[in-house]
């Protein structure tokens, strides 16, 4: 089973394929922006049609152009790029008609197991129980709030049986009710830390997970596409490769 890079030469990029050979994993080649990083396939289409399952993480805006190769190749591709708009989900479900395609905001064991934890709290407590999701990540990162931290609001949002649009994000003023809020910290070189904090008069809960190298989205992102090829066409999340 063959696997392909989308932004081979990326920090995501590089960690797969750090990651790849303690997992058995045929990375048969990775291109990016300007064209191979490595292995015999010089632009994304010859890497579709030589592989067998694409992992993405490049950005966004190329999103749909890396989908449209998956479809008219029919191979697997792995979404790993977050700064989704709900036009790019759009895009994945059409996608998803025709060929397998797995898309998650974080490829971690811990995250994953982290948001059904959180759905769980959400769906026990009232709606007098305030929800913030704290996030943390290197300056170099683009968007905000984190596609995880996201993830997590969306986890409780379902929890409570409502739904996440639009996020109040760094407010400055107060509180609406039942709100689910976010707020991003940059710098120095933090892989991602999120805290979902559950307050109401008198006590808080805080659930949270501490990313301390990009291997574990590496890894969970490999096992993703091993998990993923040869599937039917659809579309498929992280909780279903970890059986959460
Ligand atoms: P990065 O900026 O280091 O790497 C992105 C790479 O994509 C760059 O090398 C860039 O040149 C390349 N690129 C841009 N346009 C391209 C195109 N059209 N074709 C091919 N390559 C292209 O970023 P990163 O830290 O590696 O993160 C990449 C993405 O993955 C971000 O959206 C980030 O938030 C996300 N991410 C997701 C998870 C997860 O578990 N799902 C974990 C970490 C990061």
């Amino acid at each position: 089973m063959k696997i392909g890079i989308l932004g081979a030469a990326g920090r995501m990029g590089r960690a797969i394929a750090d990651a790849a050979p303690a997992m058995g994993a045929d990375l048969a080649g990775g291109v990016d922006r300007d064209g191979a990083v490595f292995g015999p396939y010089r632009d994304t289409a010859e890497l579709a049609v030589g592989t067998d399952v694409l992992i993405d993480f490049s950005t966004a805006e190329a999103l749909a152009a890396h989908l449209d190769i998956a479809r008219v190749d029919g191979g697997a591709i792995v979404v790993g790029t977050t700064g989704l708009t709900a036009e790019h989900h759009r895009l994945i479900d059409i996608a998803a008609q025709d060929v397998a395609v797995l898309q998650s905001a974080n490829m971690s064991l811990g995250v994953n197991l982290l948001a059904a934890l959180v759905e769980q709290a959400a769906a026990r407590l009232g709606p007098d129980w305030d929800i913030e999701v704290l996030e943390m990540h290197h300056r170099h990162k683009l968007d905000a709030p984190s596609g995880t931290a996201l993830l997590l609001g969306q986890a409780a949002a379902k929890g409570r049986g409502v739904t996440l649009s639009p996020p109040q994000h760094d407010r400055n003023g107060a509180r609406s009710e039942g709100a689910i809020g976010f707020a991003s910290l940059r710098g120095g070189s933090v892989a991602g830390d999120h805290l979902v904090v559950l307050a109401t008069e008198g006590e808080r809960i805080e659930l949270g997970h501490r990313a301390e190298t990009r291997a574990i989205f590496a890894r969970g992102a490999i096992r993703a596409a091993q998990w993923l090829a040869g599937r039917p066409a659809g579309r498929y999340a992280m909780a279903d490769v970890l059986g959460l």
